[in-house]
């Protein structure tokens, strides 16, 4: 799914408020997570045990990998529940 678009829009951080997304900020990428939306796959655990956490707060530290590999790992997610907004370049 690609994590840029929400419903075929950009995301932007107020549409992803409005949809109940919360913000993890890194220094090039912010990371936005609906917990409703989740459906427990795993599949970013698996992408980097070291940005996804669970049980540590916040459980998810972008700065823990390229905005990169954040990204695909984001586009992975089946369900929707990840987004990102790149803020620099990479
Ligand atoms: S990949 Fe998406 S649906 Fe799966 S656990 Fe992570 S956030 Fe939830």
């Amino acid at each position: 799914m690609d994590g840029s678009k929400i419903f075929e829009l950009d995301v932007t951080p107020e549409l992803l408020s409005e949809r109940g997304y919360k913000k993890y900020s890194g220094k090039d990428i912010d990371i936005y997570y609906n917990k409703d939306i989740c459906q427990h796959a795993g599949m970013c655990v698996r992408g980097s045990s070291e940005v996804y956490e669970v049980g540590r707060r916040p459980w998810i530290i972008a700065d823990n990998e390229s905005a990169t590999r954040n990204i695909e790992i984001v586009n992975d997610c089946p369900s929707g529940a990840l987004k990102y907004i790149r803020k620099s370049e990479v």
